[in-house]
Order: C-alpha cells, then structure tokens, then sequence
C-alpha cells in the first residue's frame, strides 16, 4: 500500500467521479471507490512522522469544484418515507424516516426547492435553511432524513464514515435496547411475565437492556380492568391511544406485580425500561416510580409527556426526578436542540432519548448528547421505527457520543425483505447487544439497486433513476 498519492491519480479518480453513468447501478463501484480513497488517508495516517498530510482524491474535487445537490427525491417503500438526494458528482445520499408515515413524502419535497444547488458537503448551512419549518414529532421527520442524507453524501464525498466528519470514534461497537423485536408471552399472570423473561435472555441478539409497555403506553391501559378513574373519556387519537388521567391502586399494582415479575424472569443481566405513557399526571408518576425503586430500572420513559405530545413541561419533571432514585427519560418528541434546552439546564430528567430522525438529525442529536453530558444527564435515544438507514445513522452518532451514551433503541425493519435490499451492515447485526461500527463511507449502507426497484411504488419508479 503506498502512503503518497501523486497529482495524476487525483486527475483519473476527479475523471471516473464525473464519468459514472447515472443510469448504471452504480453506488456498489463508487463504494470500492471510496473505500479506495479512504484506503489513500488510512495510509497516509499510519505512514512515517515526516508523511505529509493526504486529502482524498474525492476531497479534494469536492473543495476545488464543488458539489452541487441537482434533485431530492421521495419515495415511500413498505410504508417508510425514503430520501434520495442526488448530486451533479454522479454520488448520491440516502436517509428514512420512521415506518408507518408515509404522509411525510409531501413534507420532504416541501424542502426541494431549499436545497438545490446547494453543496451537500455544507450540512450545517443547509440545515440553516431548512431546520426553521419543523417542528415537534412526526413534523421534524423530514429534515432529519434529509439531514442522514446530507451527511451519508459528505461522507462519501470525503471518502470517510461519517463519525469521522461528527469528531471521531469514542468507541468501536454501539449498544442497543431492544423495544422492537417481540418475546411472545402467552398471558398476563405474573408467571407469564416471569416466563418472558426467561425467554428474552435466549435472544441471539444478546440484548442487555429491554423496554417494555406500561401506564398509557400500546394499549397497556385498556388491558387493565379499572386501571383509570378516566377510562370513559375517549381517546386523543382514531387508534385508542393518547388517554392520560388519574391511576386507581389497582392499577399502580398491577403494573409494580408485572414489573416484580419481569425482573425475576429477566435477572440482574438485563437492564428493564419501561415506556409509561405519556398521560400519567405527577402525583401517579411519583408514587410509580418510587415504589418501583427496588427493581433497579434502567428508566421510566415518558410518564408525564412525550410520544407525541407537543411540548414538554419541564418544571413537572423536575419535581418528579427530584423525588425518585428511578431514572426518568423523555424526549422522544422532541425537535431541535433548543427545545432540550430547558430540560437540560434544569436537570428534569436523568436520561433524554431524542430521535435522530424526530429531533433533527445526527449532528443535532450529538450536539445534545454533548451538552446534556456537560449537566449529568445521561443519552438513550429513540429510534425503534427508523429502519436499516436509521440504524446505521444511529450507529456512526452512536460511535461518536460522549461517554454519558448508555444505548439506542432497535429498529427491526417492518418487513423483511428489507435485508435484502439494503447492504453494508454487519452480519449478525447486533452481537452482545452491541452493533459494529463500520468504516464504510458515509452512513454505511446502500441499497442494491436491482433488488430494491420491486418495493417501489408506480409512481416511485424512477426513485432510483
Ligand atoms: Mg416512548
């Protein structure tokens, strides 16, 4: 491996970026392409001390011609909102937002006309433009996928992952909870749960913390007789979710009988969270969580506000972190960092779990984790419906957090033919509960082109033209 490139290999690597024929599948050459030029800085970086300082070939084009963004596309495929955000160096960028919203697609084009022309290499200053016209959870969805695919882009441009380009690598392998893939549990007598428990720990994805549903979260609720003094008011949305009100005892108690149980079937080896609502009110979250002191929970998610409730009251919190040796967490719903601010700065919670593709994007959600870990505030962020793209943007963040990082939430793919299209990724994915950090460029992944075109929709079909 020779640990200098001379001026001439720039020119004929500058010519095969501009000659790539953009109706080829092209993105499994460009990948050796840009493995081949990151082989080019790992090289110089091993090399002798008096080495001088290389640029990849692609950089090095990026810097002295520019790179223009010449379209973003959409499209929707199993029900997840796909972006593609093509660019005039014949290399393209991809990112997803959560599953089940395939209503997003208008919002995304929405930002089409911010974007073209602009260098994609320059996220932040296009994250200027378009970060203002987001808001709250499912509302910042579309800039946070098309901040993945900003970054997937500056990466491959610079031939480098992209934790590189987000401060480097605090560790080789990211762990993960698990909230995604499901145990089946065969009724709701504590011996059930124990049983559970049990089960899990057979995972071959050697999990080391799970969530699980309680309070006013999926359904939890209504599989409780008598759970609220509020169960005759109708729910916030079409689906049966969304209630909040006052718990009964007997409500409080059959949760803390389940949690007992799951932690006898769990063990100490296994952390358990529990997502609670939102809709509990303060004196409820209170009692909850200090009488479920004993069973060493990893967090209590979401008691008071969170899903997607547009707001977050900060005070509320404080009060309830203050009165429990429990961790709390929110945040799922957040967008931007300002909006963590206030929780941050007033230590409402022990643990804040942003969505990359909710709050903004992976450099936001880093920018957060940073400052919450300024305030001992602990980062586990959401991520459950994300998807193959949003894993591997979860994992280059994950890489780069700072040491108050304890985990994200799995995203198993809604259908399964997803790992057929998408490559990159490490096989197994998870291993110990922890997934390997790749040194692909970019975000790490690509869709195999010929395989993924049969989930486009008709009106879809040119996505990947
Ligand atoms: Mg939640």
């Amino acid at each position: 491996m020779k640990n200098q490139t001379n001026k001439s290999d720039f020119s004929e690597k500058k010519n095969n970026l501009k000659n790539i024929d953009k109706n080829q599948p092209k993105r499994r050459s460009f990948m050796k392409q840009c493995l081949a030029a990151t082989a080019g800085v790992v090289a110089a970086s091993t090399g002798a001390m008096a080495t001088p300082r290389l640029i990849s070939p692609s950089f090095e084009e990026v810097v002295k011609s520019g790179i223009k963004i010449t379209d973003l596309k959409c499209a929707i495929m199993g029900g997840s909102a796909v972006i593609r955000i093509v660019t005039d160096a014949g290399i393209d960028g991809f990112g997803q937002a959560e599953s089940y919203k395939p209503y997003l697609k208008p919002y995304v084009l929405f930002y089409k006309d911010y974007i073209l022309g602009e260098d994609p290499t320059d996220v932040a200053r296009i994250l200027l433009k378009i970060r203002r016209m987001g808001s709250f959870k499912p509302w910042g969805a579309a800039v946070s996928a098309i901040e993945f695919a900003l970054w997937d882009l500056a990466g491959k441009a610079a031939g480098v992952p992209v934790y590189k380009l987000l401060g480097g690598k605090i560790r080789d392998h990211v762990r993960c909870y698990n909230g995604a893939i499901r145990v089946q549990r065969n009724g709701t007598e504590p011996k059930d749960y124990i049983e559970w428990g049990q089960n899990f720990r057979k995972l071959e994805q050697g999990f080391t913390i799970v969530k699980q549903a309680v309070g006013f979260h999926g359904h939890y609720d209504s599989s409780v007789p008598n759970f609220t003094y509020n169960n005759t008011t109708p729910s916030a949305s079409p689906k049966g979710r969304g209630r909040r009100g006052p718990l009964t005892e007997q409500g409080l108690n059959v949760i803390v009988e389940r949690v007992a149980a799951m932690k006898e079937g769990l063990g100490d080896g296994i952390g358990l969270a529990l997502d609670c609502g939102p809709g509990m009110l303060l004196s409820d979250a209170i009692r909850l969580a200090n009488v479920l002191e004993p069973f060493n929970l990893m967090w209590c998610e979401d008691m008071l506000t969170g899903d997607y409730t547009p707001y977050v009251m900060a005070d509320d919190y404080v009060e309830l972190t203050r009165s429990t040796t429990t961790p709390i967490h929110t945040g799922e719903q957040l967008y931007l960092r300002e909006n963590c601010r206030e929780l941050i700065e007033k230590h409402a919670v022990r643990i804040l779990g942003p969505d990359p593709a909710d709050v903004g994007g992976i450099a936001e959600l880093k920018w957060i984790a940073e400052y919450a870990d300024l305030h001992s505030i602990q980062i586990a962020p959401h991520g459950i419906f994300n998807g193959l793209i949003g894993l591997a943007a979860q994992v280059q963040v994950g890489a780069a957090m700072p040491e108050n990082y304890i985990a994200f939430e799995y995203p198993a793919p809604t259908q399964k033919w997803w790992y057929e299209i998408i490559e990159g990724l490490p096989d197994p994915i998870v291993k110990g509960g922890l997934v390997a950090v790749s040194d692909n460029p970019g975000l790490g992944v690509e869709f195999i082109v010929e395989e993924a075109k049969q989930y486009l929709a008709e009106e879809d079909k040119n996505f990947f033209d």
